[in-house]
C-alpha cells in the first residue's frame, strides 16, 4: 500500500525558509517586487491572483496589480508591459492567464523582458531550459513538481519517467527537468496509441491531461512514484487525473488532489521572484 505525499508540509517548510531568505534580502534595504497584470473577469483567474497577494503579505514581497478593463487593447497590455520592464524596481512580471478572448496572448507573453519572466513562459525561457541553462525561470507547476520530487528524495539516473500530456505549461517543462536530472523520458498525449503500455512502465508517472481519472490502478507499476497534476471540476468536487484511492493499492507515493501539486504553485511563483532579484542585483 502507498502513500499520500504530506505537500502541505513540504510547502510550509519552503515557505519558511523563503521568508527568512527575504528577510535577509530586507536588511540590505531592499525588497522583492511583483507586477500582476490581470487582463480578465474570469472568476478563477482573480481568485488565483487574490491567492499571489495574500502569499506576497505573508512573505514580506512588495506587489502591485494592473486590472485591466474588457475594452483594453493588445497594444495597451504591451504598452504596461514595456514600462514595467524599464522599472528597476519591479523585479517579476507576471500576465494572468486566460487573457480576454480578443487580445493576443503570444504577443503580450512575448513583450515580458525574460529577466523578469517569473511565470516562465516566455520563449527564450522555455529555450534556455531545453538547452539545460542554469539561469532561467522555470515555470511554476514543474518547478513545484521537481520541489515536491526533490523532497521525497527521488532516484532519477536509470529511472523511466512517463507523462502524460504535452503542454507548453506542464508536460514539456517537466519532460526536460527529469530528463536533466537523468531520467529516461517518454512523453504520451491525446494521439498516442495505447498510453497504458507506457505508463506501465514508468517509475515515475505524472499524470497532467486535465480528464478526470483517466489513469487507473492497472496502469501503474507496482512501485512507482505517482505525480497528480490535473485539477478537474465534477459536480461540485476537485478530481485529479488519477484514481487516487485504488492506485494506492500499486504505488509506493502519491501527490493527492487537491492538497497536491496546486499548492506548490505559488511557491514556485514567489520563489522566481526572489531569483529574479538576486540575479538582477548580483546577490548570490
Ligand atoms: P492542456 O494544455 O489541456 O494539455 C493537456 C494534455 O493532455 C495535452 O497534451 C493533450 O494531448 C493530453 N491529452 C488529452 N487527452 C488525452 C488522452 N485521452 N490521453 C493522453 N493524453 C491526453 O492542459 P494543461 O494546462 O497541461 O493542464 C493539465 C491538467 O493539469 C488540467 O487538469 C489543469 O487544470 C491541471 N493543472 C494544474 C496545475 C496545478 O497547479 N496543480 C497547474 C496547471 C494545470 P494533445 O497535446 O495531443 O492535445
Amino acid at each position: 500500500m502507498g502513500e499520500k505525499i504530506n505537500v502541505k508540509d513540504i510547502v510550509q517548510r519552503k515557505k519558511n525558509e523563503l521568508k527568512d531568505e527575504i528577510e535577509r534580502i530586507k536588511q540590505k534595504n531592499a525588497i522583492p517586487k511583483l507586477a500582476v497584470i490581470l487582463a480578465s473577469d474570469d472568476e478563477a483567474s482573480k481568485i488565483y491572483v487574490g491567492k499571489k497577494r495574500k502569499m506576497c503579505e505573508e512573505l514580506g514581497i512588495l506587489q502591485e496589480e494592473y486590472v485591466l478593463e474588457s475594452s483594453t487593447t493588445t497594444q495597451e497590455v504591451k504598452a504596461i508591459i514595456e514600462k514595467l520592464n524599464d522599472d528597476s524596481s519591479v523585479n517579476g512580471i507576471l500576465v494572468q492567464l486566460p487573457l480576454y478572448k480578443h487580445l493576443d496572448m503570444d504577443e503580450i507573453l512575448d513583450t515580458i523582458s525574460y529577466k523578469k519572466d517569473v511565470d516562465g513562459f516566455h520563449p527564450l525561457t522555455l529555450g534556455k531550459l531545453f538547452i539545460g541553462e542554469k539561469e532561467t525561470f522555470i515555470s511554476c507547476t514543474p518547478k513545484g513538481i521537481m520541489t515536491i520530487l526533490d523532497d521525497i528524495k527521488t532516484e532519477y539516473e536509470g529511472k523511466h519517467a512517463v507523462i502524460v500530456g504535452r503542454s507548453r505549461i506542464v508536460g514539456k517543462p517537466i519532460s526536460q527537468l527529469l530528463l536533466k536530472r537523468g531520467a529516461t523520458v517518454t512523453i504520451c498525449h491525446s494521439k498516442t496509441k495505447d498510453i497504458s503500455v507506457f505508463t506501465k512502465q514508468a517509475d515515475i508517472l505524472v499524470a497532467a491531461v486535465g480528464k478526470p481519472h483517466i489513469i487507473t490502478k492497472d496502469m501503474v507499476k507496482e512501485g512507482a512514484i505517482v505525480v497528480d497534476v490535473g485539477i478537474n471540476r465534477v459536480d461540485g468536487k476537485i478530481l485529479g487525473d488519477v484514481d487516487t484511492e485504488n492506485v494506492l493499492e500499486v504505488c509506493s507515493k502519491i501527490t493527492p488532489v487537491p492538497g497536491g501539486v496546486g499548492l506548490t504553485t505559488v511557491l514556485s511563483l514567489l520563489e522566481n521572484v526572489v531569483q529574479a532579484f538576486k540575479e538582477q542585483n548580483n546577490i548570490n
